[in-house]
């Protein structure tokens, strides 16, 4: 049923949530151990000095702590509120901000088509998502580029649907957002999606971004896909699922985020 299946997506975001997190954890709790093994011996043979193994425990802990905070910030999100969201009116308003976000070197390009479907999500999630990937176009385009946003409406079928796990066949709108940037190697791509994975340096990545736009999306019924070359660019798809409240009831309006002043 419709309710197993949300459970069982919900299942697998915490799934791939907790298995990142275990993995950074264990790091930390390793190094704290191996710091602790040399104080201990030090202090049993009374040599020598052991202030450098406390400082190196102490920054574990502090980053092991950071890591829990924003797991417990990741878990407290809002739940989806899912509503009749018209994609035109929302990338249409987002569209000075993702402009001032990669500024003036990267030109924003959205191509959405004519009578595009509404669809059945959260729109801030969607726009959440909208400017996450704005952010990693602009960060894989240091020297500039293009961003292009686009958005169709798509039928899959039973075998096109098959061939991602949980997802139903339907309609849905695909809202790509592709950039001209470094691409993924292998090793990254195949990693992108994990909760805390980062090849940014520490302050300027904080690894959540694909993961939250993958749980969202799974959470809505929807997937996404990542298609990226090495030198060439990437193009992330955001497949939503096609709204079938009726269309008389009027879109629910979209909320449009406060635009800083210049
Ligand atoms: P963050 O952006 O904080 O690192 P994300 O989950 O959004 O976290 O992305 C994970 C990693 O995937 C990034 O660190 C980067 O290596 C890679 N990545 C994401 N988007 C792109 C992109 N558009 N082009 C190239 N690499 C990307």
């Amino acid at each position: 049923t419709r309710a197993a299946l949300f459970q069982a997506q919900k299942m697998e975001a915490v799934g791939q949530l907790t298995g990142g997190i275990a993995h950074d954890f264990n790091n930390l709790l390793q190094a704290i151990g191996g710091s602790l093994e040399v104080i201990e011996r030090r202090l049993m043979t009374g040599q020598g000095d052991i202030q450098a193994y406390v400082t190196a425990a102490r920054t574990s802990v502090d980053r092991a702590k950071t890591l829990t905070q924003r797991l417990l910030a990741f878990s407290r999100r809002q739940p989806l509120q899912p509503e009749r969201t018209d994609l035109k009116t929302l990338v249409d308003g987002l569209r000075d901000l993702i402009e001032r976000s990669v500024g003036e070197a990267i030109r924003v390009e959205t191509r959405l088509a004519p009578e595009l479907w509404p669809i059945w999500a959260d729109a801030n999630q969607v726009e959440a998502a909208l400017l996450n990937l704005a952010i990693n176009a602009r960060d894989a385009m240091p020297h500039g580029g293009q961003l292009t946003i686009q958005g169709v409406n798509i039928h899959l079928d039973a075998t096109a649907a098959a061939s991602e796990t949980g997802v139903l066949p339907g309609d849905y709108t695909l809202l790509e957002v592709a950039d001209t940037g470094t691409g993924m190697p292998p090793d990254v791509l195949e990693r992108a999606f994990e909760p805390f994975f980062t090849t940014k340096p520490l302050g300027q990545g904080t690894g959540l971004g694909l993961s939250q736009i993958y749980g969202f999306a799974r959470q809505s019924g929807g997937y996404v896909r990542i298609d990226s070359e090495v030198g060439h660019g990437t193009s992330v798809k955001l497949y939503l699922p096609r709204s079938h409240h009726a269309e008389n009831l009027g879109s629910v309006p979209v909320k449009v985020p406060d635009q800083p002043q210049q």
